[in-house]
């Protein structure tokens, strides 16, 4: 009997239960893949995150094809989509793993009633998480709203079973159901065409992942503590994308590197291992945080916040988006984001908070530009940290902490390399003035090719009067 697989955000082969499912059920597999635009709504992925999978997808059909299957493609409401296939394969059976926005939790829940009211059974299986949102709960039943509580409770709990591997062959069909040709989704942008840079930087798929997890594991894992902070360095993993699509599960990175490590230091979670083991703990908070509280991305989670005075500031924005601001630090991140889709976390932070509380633009302004911006653009993990950011998250960063874009550059930038790579025109100037140019004496500044309002912007606001005026508006929100 058919079974139908819908592949999600699992675009992967081993460590896939909900494949493996199909595999122990017997009979031809039907591998099927929707592009559900129409359910995902406001939340349907944005442009860089269309590019991956457009590539992605391309790979997890090129695997396929190499164990004799074929992925169906169709485009349009899943449960539309779902029952036509399941209609036209005569399956009695559909399988999937769980996504956990909100939209596709409510979604699913009916889609399942659906499919058994004609008779297909539908079952669903954890790829993307260490745990479901529902197993980590405190004493009262109630899910954690601080981290350091949950991780110990998640990683109490965590039973990791040997990932499967990717299997030789999946058994066909004796027809294929029509498909679209994934080149018709129009995923990848053609003029102007801004996807250069996503090119040179990555290698969607799940051996794109696996090569990524391979290089990490050991000695940069090792390292990841002292090196993570600093920006112009490889010192994270980058993995973020691959996780965010599926095509690598955090099971299989939490083995890897626990694997690795163990060979090279006779220890499972040396210190390196362990805070980079506490991120993925903090993706799993995100993903039960949204899963929990749905209203993550539109709403703060503190109430506090809902007042709070934001300025519309549409040239304060633009500056930002496109990293014109004046700030070396804040400039070379928005630049690296739309050059390569990825930023590094430490400047996440710094970028962040200029917009919030230098600026005084809401967050959610923020997440809507990372959302069409970001390869790795996922709902758990953006709202959750933009809201950390802002200080009206779970367990967040308290309002008054302003990031000072100057000393951070400094302190996570002291060489300058990543300012150089990305802010190439200035280049030229020492390192005590890199990160802030306006204090350079026109002699330094001549010597160094830099005109500050022509060949580099003079900062759009002062650091430290819009600290005061940050406070000030917090003072009157909490007010
Ligand atoms: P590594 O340092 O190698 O970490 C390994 C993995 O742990 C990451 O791939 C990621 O899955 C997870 N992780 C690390 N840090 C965090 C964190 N703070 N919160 C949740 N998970 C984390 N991450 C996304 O995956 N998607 C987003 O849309 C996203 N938006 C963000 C927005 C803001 C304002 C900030 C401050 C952070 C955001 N992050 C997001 C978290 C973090 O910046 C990225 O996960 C990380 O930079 C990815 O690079 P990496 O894979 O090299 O991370």
């Amino acid at each position: 009997m058919t079974t139908l697989l819908w592949f999600r955000s699992d675009l992967r082969l081993s460590d896939n239960p909900a494949l493996a499912a199909a595999l122990a059920h017997g009979g031809p597999i039907v591998p099927l893949f929707i592009l559900d635009d129409e359910d995902a709504g406001r939340w349907r992925a944005g442009g860089a995150s269309r590019w991956w999978l457009h590539h992605s997808l391309r790979t997890l059909a090129a695997d396929l094809a190499k164990r004799g299957s074929h992925l169906i493609l169709r485009r349009g409401p899943a449960e539309r989509e779902l029952d036509r296939v399941a209609g036209e394969v005569g399956a009695r059976k559909v399988v999937w793993n769980r996504r956990y926005e909100p939209w596709a939790v409510s979604r699913d829940e009916g889609l399942k009633a659906a499919l058994k009211g004609r008779g297909i059974t539908a079952r669903s299986f954890n790829a993307g998480l260490l745990r479901e949102p529902w197993e980590v709960v405190n004493g009262k039943g109630e899910p954690y709203r601080v981290f350091t509580p949950f991780w110990r409770a998640l990683r109490a709990g965590l039973d990791l079973p040997a990932p499967s591997e990717a299997p030789r062959h999946i058994p066909a069909p004796q027809v294929w159901p029509a498909g679209e040709a994934l080149g018709d989704w129009g995923l990848t942008p053609s003029r102007p065409d801004w996807a250069g840079g996503l090119r040179e930087t990555w290698t969607p798929g799940e051996s794109g992942g696996q090569e990524r997890l391979d290089a990490f594991a050991g000695r940069a894992s090792l390292a990841y503590g002292e090196a993570r902070n600093l920006p112009g360095r490889e010192g994270t993993s980058r993995l973020s994308p691959h996780l965010h699509f599926g095509e690598i599960g955090p099971r299989q990175v939490w083995r890897a590197l626990t694997a690795a490590a163990f060979a090279e230091t006779g220890d499972l979670t040396p210190s390196g291992v362990e805070v980079f083991l506490s991120e993925i703990a903090w993706r799993e908070f995100s993903h039960h945080l949204l899963f929990h509280a749905p209203a993550l991305p539109e709403q703060p989670l503190r109430p506090e916040f809902a007042a709070f005075p934001w300025i519309q500031d549409s040239k304060g924005l633009e500056a930002w988006r496109r990293g014109l601001t004046g700030y070396p630090i804040v400039d070379a991140g928005m630049r690296q984001l739309w050059a390569t889709g990825w930023m590094h976390n430490r400047v996440r932070m710094i970028v962040a908070s200029f917009l919030i509380k230098d600026l005084l633009i809401d967050w959610r302004e923020g997440q809507d530009w990372f959302w069409d911006t970001l390869v790795d653009a996922d709902l758990a993990n953006n709202s959750a940290s933009w809201q950390w950011v802002a200080g009206s998250g779970a367990d967040a960063a308290p309002y008054f902490r302003v990031f000072n874009p100057v000393t951070q550059g400094q302190k996570f930038d002291p060489d300058g390399a990543y300012v150089r790579r990305w802010v190439p025109e200035l280049a030229a100037l020492p390192d005590k003035l890199l990160h802030a140019p306006w204090t350079a004496r026109p002699l330094e500044l001549a010597d160094a090719g830099v005109r500050l309002g022509v060949t580099y912007p003079a900062p759009i606001v002062d650091h430290a009067i819009a600290r005061e005026r940050a406070l000030a508006a917090y003072a009157l929100a909490r007010a």
